[in-house]
């Protein structure tokens, strides 16, 4: 049985980044996902969608060929992926165990089977955009939760309206002013 806190013992060397307090609250740039501890290109922004906060780690739909699967199956009694049947990921350059894909779960993590879950404690990213090598743990891939956007969606349609309404009340105000002047 695969003990999950053990996904630490993948040891990084934060010298190697240049700007930690980057926080991008969204990614919208390209964007490569790498091993912490060797660099090994893991996944691109291609193949993420999204990012599963209860157990922390980034959902992809697909990996590089430089992630491999471990053939036999395991499982777990406790932890965050506790009731579990999975195949553990491992780093093809490190050797170290950084992500797993579930077969078989309890109901709350049914949307996470046949997923690539990468861990993001020890994973890496680089933002082409702005040429920066950042941690994973420091950007958010979270999707907006679909109760705010139909909030900000209402408010704009309310803004919509009440200017259609303005827009209406000069058209009448013009109408009144034209049959004025037609009268005279
Ligand atoms: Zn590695």
């Amino acid at each position: 049985m695969y003990d999950f806190e053990s996904f630490l013992s993948c040891e990084t060397d934060d010298q190697k980044l240049e700007n930690e307090s980057v926080n991008q609250s969204i990614v919208e740039n390209p964007v490569t996902f790498h091993c912490g501890q060797c660099n090994t290109v893991w996944a691109d922004s291609r193949g993420v969608c999204g990012e599963a906060t209860s157990v922390n780690s980034l959902i992809c739909l697909e990996v590089t060929q430089d992630v491999t699967i471990n053939g036999e199956r395991e499982w777990s009694l406790d932890g965050r992926f506790g009731a579990c049947v999975y195949n553990t990921l491992r780093c093809s350059g490190c050797v170290c165990r950084m992500g797993v894909v579930l077969h078989s779960t309890p109901q709350h993590l049914s949307a996470l089977r046949n997923l690539f879950l990468l861990k993001k404690d020890k994973m890496y990213c680089y933002i082409f955009s702005s040429g920066q090598m950042v941690k994973a743990s420091t950007l958010n891939f979270g999707v907006t939760p679909l109760g705010e956007g139909i909030s900000e969606l209402t408010q704009l349609i309310q803004e919509v309206e009440s200017n259609l309404d303005n827009v209406s009340a000069v058209m009448d105000d013009t109408r009144t002013n034209d049959a004025t002047s037609s009268v005279q």
